[in-house]
């Protein structure tokens, strides 16, 4: 029901044709699963590859390292879009990375490492190859939980560990995060301060919206691509008109944050 209400505003929102102007312009995708699925997190590869067709043509694709740039005001492009890909599917390397390579676009990888090789999840022999492709990989965690719920111990095995692993494994630094959930309860100042002693730059949340100036770079908002969007939907997504999702919500008195 929430899901469906959300929906609607979605949609709603994405076909406004007027927009208030925004200085806020990079934002950051996020996928999940690739296939002929049908549940919110699958997108197939013929849509797939429509929207990052579409987004080459704009030239609207920017480096994963250019969200650092935005945030401390040193970054000479200040607009456009990134691709993050969360949990690492196998779906991820053998649907996804191929797509995004015809079309030379970069992407942030988050994974997993306590699944690392299990059925649902890329082995680290694909972790290592997509970075040698070009790909970032950063930590999803180790074990996908609700970082706010860990005690300090906890907490920094998820922060610290996991990204030792993934940068045995493919030898390169790993600075990025995603928060697994992502949502409100997930983050608390104690997880931001685990992420910051564990070594990362940036810190990519769920919660939605656009990467401006004088945001944390611990808690980077993203928007969620999902399955059975219109491809306007996309289109508008990438261009901003989605931007007032919070205040949408918010007026409707829904969570303010992604299902
Ligand atoms: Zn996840």
């Amino acid at each position: 029901m929430r899901w469906m209400a959300k929906k609607a505003l979605r949609l709603a929102l994405s076909a406004r044709t007027s927009f208030r102007p925004s200085q806020a312009n990079i934002r950051v995708l996020t996928y999940h699963r690739f296939g002929d699925d049908t549940d919110p997190w699958t997108i197939s590869a013929d849509v797939f590859e429509k929207q990052i067709a579409w987004a080459a043509k704009e030239d609207l694709f920017i480096s994963p390292e250019s969200v650092a740039g935005v945030l401390n005001g040193s970054a000479g492009r200040t607009s456009g879009i990134i691709v993050t890909i969360d949990d690492c599917d196998p779906s991820v390397y053998a649907v996804a990375l191929p797509i995004l390579r015809k079309y030379g676009v970069e992407a942030v990888l988050f994974a997993i490492t306590d699944r690392i090789g299990s059925d649902n999840h890329m082995t680290a022999a694909q972790l290592k190859s997509s970075v040698d492709q070009g790909f970032v990989v950063g930590s999803h965690s180790r074990s996908h939980p609700h970082m706010a719920k860990l005690d300090a111990e906890q907490l920094q095995s998820e922060a610290a560990l996991s990204r030792r692993i993934l940068q045995d494994i493919t030898g390169s630094p790993v600075e990025m995060f995603a928060y697994p959930y992502g949502n409100k309860q997930s983050i608390s100042p104690e997880t931001r301060s685990a992420l910051e002693a564990a070594g990362y730059s940036i810190a990519f949340t769920s919660q939605m919206g656009a990467v401006t100036p004088g945001v944390d770079p611990l808690a980077v908002p993203r928007l969620n691509i999902e399955h059975g969007d219109p491809v306007w939907t996309f289109g508008a997504l990438c261009h901003g008109h989605l931007d007032d999702w919070d205040a949408a919500c918010r007026s409707l008195g829904l969570s303010r944050f992604q299902y």
